[in-house]
């Protein structure tokens, strides 16, 4: 990609309303717009590093059987009032309105009834047990405090995965196995250290849920945690019985550890609750009728996006761990169009692009050095590549890696070498 041709641009300044370091970095990288309060647009740099996220999250749901679906955000009241959530839900987060016929509709903002009612429509017998489907889409919310960025949007993304099972005990192996396997891979992938926290139930259930927690000092949560790399035991403050500056109970070593963390994710068991409302049964060996188990499994990739940027960023700009990177490598010619650099630059564009290595080339020549390098440094690609008359004189060109402090001058050979 031709940096000059790049649609979003760079901004010089911090944006005036945001105060979210995740927010001031991708307004001012170019990554997304804001349009309002909790409202974001996402830019061709943003949307790869999103796309990254969520090719991440579909390989691993995929992993463990999950099948891809794309439900509705538009609803209509009478789903909802069958499970008793158009009117809880109303109160606290769902956007409902009328329609110009009169009809009550509303946005979703989670999926469960959704989820159970499709379900129903595929579910009869313990043969068609278990099932899990999961889709990446759009949430509404009437957030209050939409302060944060990308982190609590009114119009976000989410991940949700609803599992279904003809037992607890069923529903206690697949949830496990999601926690273990999909949700730590997940994370780790995109590279964040996530706590695996028990929280409250919150709307859907009595009992523990599992949220997945990153240590940030702009999280909105506070965790007690073990400080023991072994043991990482933690509990979300809203129910904590753990104690700061305790010794873990878990595993009898550990100091407990209190921090303000990011909850990236959220797995819950919903027992039969939704299949009940939703009239989602199944018959068993004998034809007995019983309520489908379910489970639901949440990800926000725009939150998982935001605390990548606040946990990998530093005075100059982001630094985009290499999983996520919307390009691997920053192309950077110095010099006039027709100068021997920027030619020699051209070659290793097009011989990079050749390659598959994802590459931005800034070919703009109408900005000085410093303001290009500010700009690499702002947009955080793993890799800077720098042409010049003086790169060219030691018949080399500079590569360095963001958050290195030195770079080096080496082969253009060794630079796709070393990036692929
Ligand atoms: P919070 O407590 O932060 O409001 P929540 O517990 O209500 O979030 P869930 O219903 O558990 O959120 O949603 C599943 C996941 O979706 C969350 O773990 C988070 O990653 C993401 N998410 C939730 N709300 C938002 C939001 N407003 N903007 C962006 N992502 C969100
Ligand atoms: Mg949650």
């Amino acid at each position: 990609m031709r940096q000059s041709r790049l649609f979003g641009k760079t901004l010089r300044e911090d944006p005036k309303d945001e105060v979210a370091a995740n927010a001031r970095l991708l307004e001012r990288g170019g990554f997304v717009y804001k349009s309002m309060a909790g409202v974001y647009e996402y830019l061709p740099l943003g949307l790869r590093v999103l796309d990254r996220i969520n090719a991440i999250i579909r390989e691993e749901m995929n992993a463990i059987g999950g099948q891809e679906v794309f439900f509705a955000a538009l609803q209509p009241k009478d789903r909802w009032e069958k499970s008793g959530r158009w009117k809880v839900l109303g109160e606290e987060v769902m956007y409902q309105f009328k329609d110009h016929s009169g009809r009550e509709l509303g946005l979703a903002s989670t999926h469960e009834e959704v989820a159970a009612e499709a379900a129903a429509r595929s579910i009869y017998s313990y043969k068609d047990l278990p099932l899990f489907i999961y889709q990446i889409q759009v949430k509404f919310r009437d957030e209050l405090r939409a302060k944060s960025g990308l982190m609590r949007g009114r119009e976000f993304f989410m991940k949700d995965l609803y599992s279904f099972h003809a037992d607890a005990a069923d529903l206690e192996r697949f949830y496990w196995k999601s926690a273990d396997r999909a949700y730590r891979k997940i994370f780790t992938r995109c590279g964040l250290d996530a706590y695996l926290t028990e929280a409250s139930g919150g709307t859907f259930t009595k009992e523990f849920t599992h949220e997945y927690q990153v240590l940030s000092g702009a999280g909105e949560d506070l965790i007690f945690y073990c400080a023991n790399p072994a043991c990482r035991y933690a509990q979300n403050r809203e129910i904590a019985t753990l104690q700061d500056g305790g010794r873990c109970p878990k595993c009898d070593d550990g100091k407990i550890t209190m921090g303000k963390s990011i909850e990236v994710g959220n797995i819950f068991r919903l027992g039969t609750r939704y299949a009940e409302a939703m009239g989602l049964f199944y018959a068993d060996k004998d034809g007995k009728k019983h309520p489908v188990v379910m489970g639901s499994y949440g990800i926000g990739p725009g939150r998982v996006m935001a605390t990548v940027v606040e946990t990998h960023r530093d005075e100059r700009g982001i630094m985009w761990p290499d999983a996520l990177a919307p390009y691997a490598a920053h192309l950077i010619a110095l010099g006039a169009d027709d100068s021997r650099a920027r030619k020699e630059a051209e070659k290793i564009y097009a011989q990079m692009e050749k390659k598959g290595i994802a590459v931005l080339y800034d070919d703009r020549a109408d900005k000085t050095a410093g303001e290009r390098f500010a700009d690499a440094d702002l947009i955080g690609l793993p890799w800077r590549v720098v042409v010049s008359e003086k790169t060219m004189e030691k018949k080399g060109v500079e590569i360095k890696r963001r958050g290195d402090a030195k770079s080096r001058i080496v082969s253009a050979a060794d630079v796709f070498k070393r990036i692929s």
